[in-house]
């Protein structure tokens, strides 16, 4: 099996329940979302006129459209390059598209934890034991629907937030699947003030949580 791979960089998690964690992130290229606010745009396409080696992707250092399908043992490779390193993030652009089951159970057999960042719009083809943080998005122009089974099986639900109409939404996803217990995050959509006062009140009065980026205040990927 291969993986098209946008990028595997070494950093710590700056979101939600593993903040300042050490991780490699696995960046997979596709998604069908198409949010405004996507700060990653440039994995939307699996173009194969972006299409590199996995020898250049490995080697990239910027954000760019190009890609490469890696097999199983080059993951591995790349992982293993980051010795100290014991998390592993599957993101993208939208990881689930993808079956990473037998990669998955593969790096978990080597000793790593592995938690996969989604919009739930797709479904899941994990192990059981990968943590999954449910990033939902809701009414985007690429009209995709959250599964409720995503709902059900997320470890955390981290809620990108702009405006009071997001906080609508999340209580009503949280309604409709009949949520009550799982972590909820709440993370601004920018570092300016107004998401985040509005992230801080509504965590304040819902017991919710602020997942604030760390990453963006101290410059790190
Ligand atoms: S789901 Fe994620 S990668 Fe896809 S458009 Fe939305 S923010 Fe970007």
């Amino acid at each position: 099996m291969q993986y098209p791979i946008n990028e595997i960089f070494y950093t710590l998690q700056g979101e939600a329940n593993f903040v300042g964690l050490p991780s490699v992130f696995i960046r997979l290229q596709g998604c069908q979302v198409g949010c405004a606010f996507c700060d990653t745009k440039h994995t939307w396409e699996l173009d194969p006129k972006t299409q590199v080696t996995s020898i250049q992707i490995a080697q990239k250092l910027t954000d760019q459209q190009s890609w490469a399908y890696f097999s199983e043992e080059e993951i591995l490779a790349e992982i293993a390059k980051y010795s100290a390193c014991r998390h592993i993030v599957f993101t993208g652009g939208e990881p689930a598209m993808f079956d990473l089951t037998k990669l998955i159970t593969k790096i978990e057999s080597n000793g790593y934890t592995v938690q996969i960042e989604t919009s739930g719009t797709e479904p899941l083809r994990i192990t059981n034991s990968t943590w999954v943080t449910l990033s939902p998005k809701i009414d985007m122009p690429g009209n995709k629907q959250i599964l409720p089974k995503n709902v059900t099986r997320a470890n955390e639900i981290k809620m990108p937030v702009g405006k009071k109409q997001d906080i609508d939404k999340l209580k009503e996803l949280l309604q409709t699947n009949q949520v009550t217990t799982k972590l909820i995050w709440l993370q601004p959509l920018s570092c300016k003030e107004n998401p985040t006062k509005l992230c801080i009140e509504e965590a304040l009065a819902n017991n919710w949580r602020l997942s604030a980026q760390v990453h963006k205040y101290i410059n790190i990927r």
